[in-house]
C-alpha cells in the first residue's frame, strides 16, 4: 500500500469538547444509539450538533457489505431491534434536533433490507418531534422497489441515496453496489412522490477524473436528483482505499458552480462536506422551487 499523503492545512480541524457536547455524548451512550457523527469521527460534529443536526445509524453497526472506503465493520448483523425507532425519536427530542438524518448499514440479510424500520423511525420522529425534519439516507435495497415504496410511504423530508463515486470507479470502490442501480433508485423515488426532494453524494479523491465528476452530475440530473453533496475522501485506516488526490477548496467551489449550472436546487461542496452536512439548509433550498 502507498504511504499516506500528508493532509493539507484545510483538512486540519481543532476539536473542542465543552460540557454540552459531553452531555449529548453520554445521552447517546445511555440510549445505546449509534450516530454516524461519532462513529465516523466526523470532523463537523461540533458544528452540526450545535446547529441541531445529527445522523443516526439504525439497524446495527455491522454491515453485510464491505465497501473499500468505509470504516463500518463487516459481518453477519445481529438481530433486529424493534424498539430502535422510538429510541431515535426520544434522542432527537432530547437533543432538540431540527433536522435528523437516519441512515443504516446495508442489511442484505433482511427481506425488506430494513425498509420497515426506516419507515417506523420517520413516523416516530414525526410524532415526538413535529418540527424536526427527517432525512433518510438509504441503502440500495438490492434494487427492490417494494422496499423503496415502504420508505416513500412514510414521506421523509429528503430521500437520500449515495452514488458515492463516478461510474468507472464504482466497482472498485463499492463492489456490491451498482452505479446504474443507484441512479434508478433515485429516479424511482421521484416517480413515487414528486414532492420529496432527492439527494445524492460523492466523495472525490479516489482516482476519478474531473470530467467524470461532471458526468456524474449530468447522470444525477438526468435521474431528477435535486440535491448533491461533494466531499473529500479521507482514508479511515491504512487498510482502506488510498487517497489519490486532495482537491483544493477552490476546486470544490468550482464544482459547486458546475452543479448549480446543471440545475441542482442545492449543491454542498467542500473538503469536509459529508452527506448530512448542512442538511438543514438543504431542505430549505430544495423546497424553494
Ligand atoms: Fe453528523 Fe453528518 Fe454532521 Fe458529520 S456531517 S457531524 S455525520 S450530521
Ligand atoms: Fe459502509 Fe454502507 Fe458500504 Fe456498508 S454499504 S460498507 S455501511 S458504505
Amino acid at each position: 500500500t502507498k504511504p499516506l499523503q500528508r493532509k493539507p492545512e484545510w483538512l486540519k480541524i481543532k476539536l473542542n469538547t465543552d460540557d454540552n457536547f459531553k452531555d449529548l455524548k453520554n445521552m447517546m451512550r445511555s440510549k445505546t444509539l449509534h450516530t454516524v457523527c461519532e462513529e465516523a469521527k466526523c470532523p463537523n460534529i461540533h458544528e452540526c450538533w450545535a446547529n441541531r443536526t445529527a445522523t443516526f445509524m439504525i439497524l446495527g453497526d455491522i454491515c453485510t457489505r464491505a465497501c473499500r472506503f468505509c470504516a463500518v465493520k463487516t459481518g453477519l448483523p445481529t438481530e433486529l431491534d424493534l424498539q430502535e425507532p422510538e429510541r431515535v425519536a426520544d434522542a432527537a427530542a432530547q437533543m432538540g434536533l431540527k433536522h435528523c438524518v437516519v441512515t443504516s448499514v446495508a442489511r442484505d440479510d433482511l427481506k425488506d433490507g430494513g425498509a420497515t424500520i426506516f419507515a417506523e423511525t420517520i413516523r416516530a420522529v414525526r410524532s415526538k418531534v413535529p418540527f424536526c425534519g427527517v432525512e433518510v439516507l438509504i441503502p440500495d435495497f438490492m434494487g427492490d422497489e417494494a422496499s423503496l415504496q415502504i420508505v416513500m410511504d412514510a414521506k421523509p423530508d429528503i430521500l437520500n441515496h449515495n452514488i458515492e463515486t463516478v461510474e468507472r470507479m464504482s466497482d472498485h470502490v463499492r463492489a456490491k453496489a451498482k452505479y446504474s442501480r443507484s441512479l434508478e433508485l433515485l429516479a424511482r423515488a421521484k416517480k413515487m412522490n414528486l414532492d420529496i426532494p432527492t439527494k445524492s453524494s460523492i466523495m472525490i479523491g479516489v482516482g476519478e477524473e474531473w470530467d467524470e465528476i461532471l458526468q456524474t452530475m449530468d447522470d444525477l440530473r438526468r435521474h431528477d436528483c435535486d440535491i448533491m453533496t461533494i466531499g473529500q475522501y479521507l482514508q479511515p485506516t491504512r487498510k482502506h482505499l488510498a487517497v489519490e488526490k486532495y482537491y483544493t477548496p477552490e476546486q470544490f467551489a468550482l464544482l459547486k458552480e458546475e452543479g448549480m449550472k446543471r440545475g441542482f436546487k442545492h449543491v454542498e461542496s467542500g473538503p469536509l462536506v459529508r452527506s448530512s452536512y448542512h442538511a438543514h439548509e438543504q431542505v430549505r433550498s430544495a423546497s424553494q422551487t
